[in-house]
């Protein structure tokens, strides 16, 4: 389904206009059930059967749609996927009687989407439930924000304040420890892309990469963070505690087969060693023509940098293919991680990822621990190292290097003092 030709436009919140609804349902029964409670949490309902007349019906002003997975002729997973195209911020209540797996599989999409997924009410409904989600959904606070990434174009850093930002250097790295789990200590860190606009404050970096990513930027940004994390980190080196700098870079510069080189006179001329540096990959960038990848990934580590696979688990990679491509490390993406403690796929997924990391000799990584229960649960799998808000968020240089400092010495005097 294509998206709508004009952009969505913001939404006009005024306090008088009357919230609208959509209830996208094949069978009418249940468009009979809900109306009386959404008139009578405010909404102007519009009932719609048939699936192709969706796209027609909808338009940037709905607040509420509530959409039935299982439809004949289009399903509810190409809504949810054209309702992302469309920028979407109506409120969703997802109606289905799919069974857990499926819902989760269509929730993970929708967040994928940036959607507002309110609820997933399966049949038969309870209908107090129901009441107080529609109560809510559809109020602007119960919209949840759209990541700024997301944010009308006009209001966007665009790409000339990029490429000026990063000729003038203003770009920065943020630092967040890997710590690991055997004995706490921290063992390397991530350097993480930081760019504070003039108007906007910090761009999410999702963005800023993509839009470096498409215009050509991508080089020169991923230079600017390998000389500033070089600058910072041979000083963190001389105090004695790190092992390594996790750097991410972008497939977009695997089109050039002189990348593997131009890294290591950069880490060279910085004063580290390539050994110092873990080059960060996603999964699924991997997914790039197989034959430059390899090749890249190869020639990378026959000049000692060492590489991770990052976000694992998002992508699509096969077995074959882990054991193709010369990884040391294997990062845990963190949806799984924050799942660990309420959710048991979430629980066999990491703990399968981690037999199967080691099996291949790799170190792994979760990303994302934020509470002591992901954190033990993660230590009784094996897992080698965790990188989460529960250790610390990614901290401006100077931050970083007090915390590593007061760190080190609190969970191993034996280390010594960290100059
Ligand atoms: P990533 O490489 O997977 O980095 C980890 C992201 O998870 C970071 O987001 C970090 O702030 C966040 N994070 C770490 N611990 C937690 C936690 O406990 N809870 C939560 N909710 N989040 C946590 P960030 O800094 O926003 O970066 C997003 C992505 O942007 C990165 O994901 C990476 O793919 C990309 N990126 C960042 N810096 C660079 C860069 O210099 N070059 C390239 N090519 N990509 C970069
Ligand atoms: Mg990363
Ligand atoms: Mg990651």
């Amino acid at each position: 389904m294509p998206p709508l030709r004009s952009e969505a436009s913001p939404r006009a919140d005024t306090a008088n206009r009357k919230k609208r609804a959509i209830v996208l349902d094949d069978d009418p029964s249940i468009g009979d059930l809900i109306r009386p409670f959404a008139e009578g949490a405010g909404f102007d309902v519009e009932m719609i059967g048939d699936p192709t007349l969706f796209t027609a019906a909808y338009s940037a002003d709905v607040d509420l749609i509530m959409l039935d997975l299982n439809m004949p002729g289009l399903d509810g997973i190409e809504i949810l996927r054209f309702l992302g195209q469309n920028r979407c911020e109506a409120s969703i209540i997802i109606i289905s009687a799919y069974d857990q797996e499926i819902l989760a599989g269509a929730r993970n999409l929708a967040k994928r989407e940036h959607l507002n997924i309110v609820d997933v009410m399966t049949k038969p409904f309870d209908l107090s439930k129901l009441a107080g989600q529609l109560g809510q959904a559809g109020s602007s606070s119960a919209r949840a924000p759209r990541s700024s990434a997301m944010r009308p174009p006009q209001d966007r850093p665009t790409v000339a304040e990029l490429q000026q930002a990063i000729a003038e250097n203003r770009l920065d790295i943020h630092c967040q420890p890997k710590i690991r789990l055997a004995d706490r200590l921290p063992v390397g860190a991530e350097a993480l892309v930081r760019w504070k606009h003039e108007r906007q404050g910090f761009v999410p970096p999702d963005y800023l990469v993509r839009l470096a990513e498409d215009n050509g930027l991508v080089d020169d940004l991923t230079n600017l963070v390998i000389r500033k994390a070089c600058d910072n980190f041979r000083l963190c080196r001389l105090a004695g505690n790190l092992v390594s700098v996790s750097i991410n870079i972008s497939d977009r510069s695997f089109g050039d087969l002189r990348f593997p080189d131009k890294v290591l006179a950069l880490v060279e001329a910085g004063g580290l060693s390539p050994s110092d540096i873990m080059l960060e990959l996603t999964e699924t960038s991997l997914s790039a023509d197989t034959k430059s990848v390899i090749d890249i990934l190869t020639r990378l580590r026959m000049r000692g940098f060492q590489i991770s696979i990052d976000d694992f688990g998002t992508g699509h990679s096969s077995l074959s293919r882990l054991n193709d491509l010369p990884f040391n490390e294997l990062k845990i993406d963190r949806s799984f991680v924050q799942n660990l403690d309420r959710d048991a796929r979430a629980r066999t997924i990491v703990r399968n990822t981690i037999e199967l990391a080691k099996s291949l000799n790799l170190t792994t990584v979760a990303e994302g621990a934020e509470t002591p229960e992901q954190v033990r649960m993660l230590s009784e799998f094996g897992c080698d190292i965790a990188q989460g808000y529960f250790f610390a968020k990614p901290l401006p240089v100077d931050e970083f290097k007090s915390w590593m400092k007061s760190r080190v010495a609190s969970e191993n005097s034996a280390v010594g003092s960290t100059g």
